[in-house]
């Protein structure tokens, strides 16, 4: 009962008894275990219960639970430096290091979260252009930041809400939701506001929809069109930067965004994010420019050693890519087999090491109207029943899966084993 009695008490002082939404199961007919230590490819619970991971933090632990360099990192820095708020070389070292190894970044703000660099990556573009008006997608989610909580993925699109209350109407006027992956859809968008709409931001490959990757073509055409229109293109890689690749999904596209987000994986599951790109766009921030934008935390040592642990281990270690793509490619198969001889109604969409099991009959998943006409009853009942057995997943269909490092065939088998139990 120690999950319980927990989880319980949490609710009298925290809404819902948690700090972000999709951590309280709000539609499953379970409560979510009240986690007490994570190792490797496992998660443990105050009752001692054991699962084996394939949430990751939502994303950012690529190299498992407790890694020994991070948490070695951590505890070296933490001995002398926690916060200055004044310049360290820790943070040079993490900027230099993404800066001269991702693609596309010719300079980096750190901040503290996703929200907050996609956030101030708008409101920088709107500097720059002078413009006011944004473009996003249905179905991608970029934080909760007021001008994108319409039509937004992950806990908004679980929860079935259109928008969220508490956002004035003042503050999405100027957000324009689009089609993923319609680009006639864009080009009307363009048609009609092109010389208003200051940047277009997006999810190279969707993961708040569930994993929904981008056509190249539509990528492609995305691109002319921002660049005939003079808007900015802003990739959103807090999920899939580090992830689908050390230098995230603009490797695999070819086009060339002009901002970039980050988060998750670059803080090394500490509180972080960034945003980077073009130096006459970044140039535009203060204290060089004239888009206001700081942060008491940001750059934190801490923070900071954490994230160049895990970056630096990543790229020095490029099969890690490799192995992960290659146990993702092994889950799916499995999954689709077992579907198979189960009749389960289920697609698969994987991207590299980001994946998502759907409940449908649909024979493709591209955006989100097809995502929404996913069985979710039926995928909770699922996610319910791997809980039960000892797997730790998504407790909403609009979410990706995630491997580590640590993760061996060993864990992809227990995966399917336990799947292979699941009858509707
Ligand atoms: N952008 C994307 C693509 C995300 O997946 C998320 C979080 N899942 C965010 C932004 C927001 O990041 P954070 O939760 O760190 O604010």
């Amino acid at each position: 009962m120690r999950n319980l009695d927990i989880f319980n008490e949490s609710k009298k002082y925290m809404p819902g008894g948690v700090n972000s939404p999709v951590r309280a199961f709000k539609d499953a007919t379970v409560d979510p275990p009240v986690i007490k230590k994570g190792y490797g490819a496992y998660l443990e619970d105050e009752e001692g219960n054991t699962y084996v991971d394939f949430i990751g933090a939502w994303g950012p632990m690529i190299l498992g639970h407790c890694d020994e360099d991070v948490v070695n990192a951590i505890k070296t820095t933490c001995e002398t430096q926690i916060a200055f708020g004044a310049p360290t070389e820790l943070e040079l070292k993490l900027a230099k290091h993404i800066c001269t190894t991702v693609d596309n970044i010719d300079m980096i703000r750190m901040v503290n979260s996703g929200t907050e660099a996609t956030m101030s990556a708008v409101k920088l573009a709107r500097g720059f252009t002078g413009r006011d008006k944004i473009v996003k997608f249905a179905g991608n989610y970029h934080g909760h930041f007021e001008s994108f909580l319409v039509s937004a993925g992950s806990g908004v699109m679980t929860e079935g809400i259109p928008g969220c209350a508490g956002v004035p109407e003042e503050s999405v006027k100027n957000t324009i939701v689009a089609q993923y992956n319609n680009i006639e859809n864009i080009r009307c968008i363009f048609d009609k506001y092109g010389s208003q709409i200051a940047a277009v931001i997006i999810e190279p490959v969707a993961g708040n929809m569930g994993v929904v990757p981008a056509k190249p073509e539509f990528l492609k055409g995305l691109s002319d069109i921002c660049k005939e229109n003079g808007a900015l293109l802003i990739f959103d890689e807090v999920m899939s930067g580090f992830r689908v690749a050390y230098k995230g999904a603009q490797s695999f596209y070819g086009v060339k965004p002009d901002l970039v987000t980050f988060a998750k994986i670059m803080g090394g599951g500490l509180p972080c994010g960034a945003y980077g790109g073009r130096r006459d766009v970044m140039e535009h921030l203060s204290p060089m420019g004239p888009v206001y934008q700081a942060g008491t935390m940001s750059g934190n040592p801490v923070v900071m050693a954490a994230g160049l642990a895990t970056l630096t281990k990543l790229y020095n270690n490029p099969y890690y890519y490799e192995k992960i793509e290659r146990l993702a490619a092994m889950l799916e198969n499995g999954v689709k087999e077992i579907a198979k001889e189960k009749g389960l109604p289920i697609l698969v969409n994987r991207f590299q090491s980001m994946m998502t099991i759907f409940f449908t009959n649909e024979e493709k998943i591209e955006n989100y109207e097809d995502a929404k006409k996913c069985d979710t009853n039926l995928y909770r009942l699922f996610f319910e029943h791997m809980l039960k057995g000892g797997i730790y997943m998504a407790p909403s269909q609009f979410e990706a899966m995630f491997l580590s490092v640590k993760h061996t065939e060993k864990e992809i088998e227990k995966f399917l084993d336990v799947m292979r139990t699941f009858n509707i």
